[in-house]
């Protein structure tokens, strides 16, 4: 038989496990988007969005991935002939470069090797030269698990007079993001990463000037329609009414743990994602100093490849975890924690990769990366 997608233990960078409350809270006959109901559940995730975001800005939900809401930010403020800064280190980086670039002719991107934190003195110098409209950057980049500490440029970026647009879709509720003190003028979320929702939503998150100063870059992702619709419980067009209703679960999920308990809590399944790696000799990729706290990378054991690993864990273990993205394919898995990852699910995928290890006569210390995670726990 193969192995069960309904048991499996989850744990890929997204989209994550979604709670069953919410699976449930989508099983409900069709309604009517323009009537009294709908309306109903949307004002009540209109009131609950700063539970997400920590911050009361403009908000809109779009029926769309993560990158719906990138587009949708990219096109309505980035400028043709106004120079934008992309600062990239990873898949999610150059894909930012990618998007702005289709709606802005005059984009200067800076870039880090994939595992490296971005070059904040090289971005300071561009961000001096005073003549940007908009640096637009991932705070969390998924492909590497590395954040991008992005308070060493805030106050320059502040200084300097750009709208500062961030790609927060694997961080939003998962790692901090303090928009106010950092002064994000546009944060994109998504449903499948840190709120445990099915994937199809993108959340964006607008300063009072990035709001005065949207135009509409593109017909459906039209930011303003989109506000403008959701301060009167509306959306502009037809939503992905099933997922609304998950949304509403999600959030509501949210602001039981809160937004700090649910930031806490993945910081602790991360340290002891991490602390169980070391036990057993499993190198990080990234740069220690910006470990991400939403998604761990790891290298695969040197001279083992994916289907000796990830394939393994899947095929005899039931237990799923990500692979590399571009050219870091076959070499790194990734184990996503956020969300509603638990400590049973650190427990089985280490258990279970401690098997591989001992069968590749490769495990030093059995036992080691369960003992790691066990100290960590509350
Ligand atoms: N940006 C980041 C940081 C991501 O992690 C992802 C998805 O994993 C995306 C963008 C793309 O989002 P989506 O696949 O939901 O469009």
């Amino acid at each position: 038989m193969s192995p069960d997608p309904e048991t499996r233990t989850f744990l890929i960078a997204g989209p994550v496990r979604i709670h069953p409350r919410f699976l449930r809270a989508m099983s409900f006959p069709s309604v009517n988007h323009r009537g009294d109901y709908f309306h109903g559940v949307v004002h009540e995730i209109r009131e609950l969005l700063p539970v997400l975001f920590g911050s009361k800005g403009h908000q809109a939900i779009l029926t769309g991935s993560g990158t719906a809401g990138l587009e949708a930010l990219y096109s309505g403020l980035v400028r043709p002939g106004q120079r934008t800064l992309v600062l990239s280190n990873g898949n999610f980086g150059e894909r930012t470069d990618q998007i702005v670039r289709k709606y802005c002719d005059t984009v200067t991107t800076l870039s880090s090797p994939w595992g490296q934190h971005i070059p904040v003195e090289a971005a300071i110098r561009e961000i001096e030269k005073g003549d940007l409209r908009a640096v637009c950057v991932v705070l969390n980049e998924t492909s590497v698990g590395l954040a991008n500490d992005l308070s060493q440029i805030a106050p320059a970026v502040k200084k300097s007079g750009a709208l500062f647009l961030v790609d927060g879709i694997s961080a939003v509720a998962g790692i901090p993001c303090p928009i106010q003190s950092w002064g994000l003028d546009g944060v994109v979320a998504g449903s499948q990463k840190g709120l445990a929702a099915p994937a199809g939503l993108a959340m964006v998150h607008l300063s009072d000037r990035a709001r005065a100063e949207l135009r509409p870059g593109t017909f459906y992702l039209d930011l303003v329609a989109h506000l403008d619709s959701l301060e009167k419980d509306d959306t502009p067009f037809t939503p992905a009414v099933p997922l609304f209703l998950a949304l509403r679960e999600a959030l509501l999920l949210l602001k039981e743990e809160t937004l700090e308990g649910r930031i806490a809590r993945t910081h602790r399944l991360a340290e002891a994602t991490r602390a169980a790696a070391d036990a057993i000799g499993l190198e990080l990729f990234p740069d220690r100093s910006y470990v991400s706290d939403t998604v761990t990378a790891l290298r695969n054991p040197a001279g083992m490849e994916d289907k000796q690993v990830r394939k393994v864990l899947l095929d005899r273990y039931n237990v799923e975890v990500q692979g590399g993205q571009g050219a870091l394919k076959g070499k790194v898995f990734r184990i996503g924690h956020m969300g509603i990852a638990d400590w049973p699910d650190l427990l089985v995928t280490f258990a279970a990769l401690e098997k591989i290890l001992a069968q590749a006569g490769r495990l030093a210390h059995p036992g080691a990366s369960l003992l790691a995670i066990e100290q960590k726990m509350p």
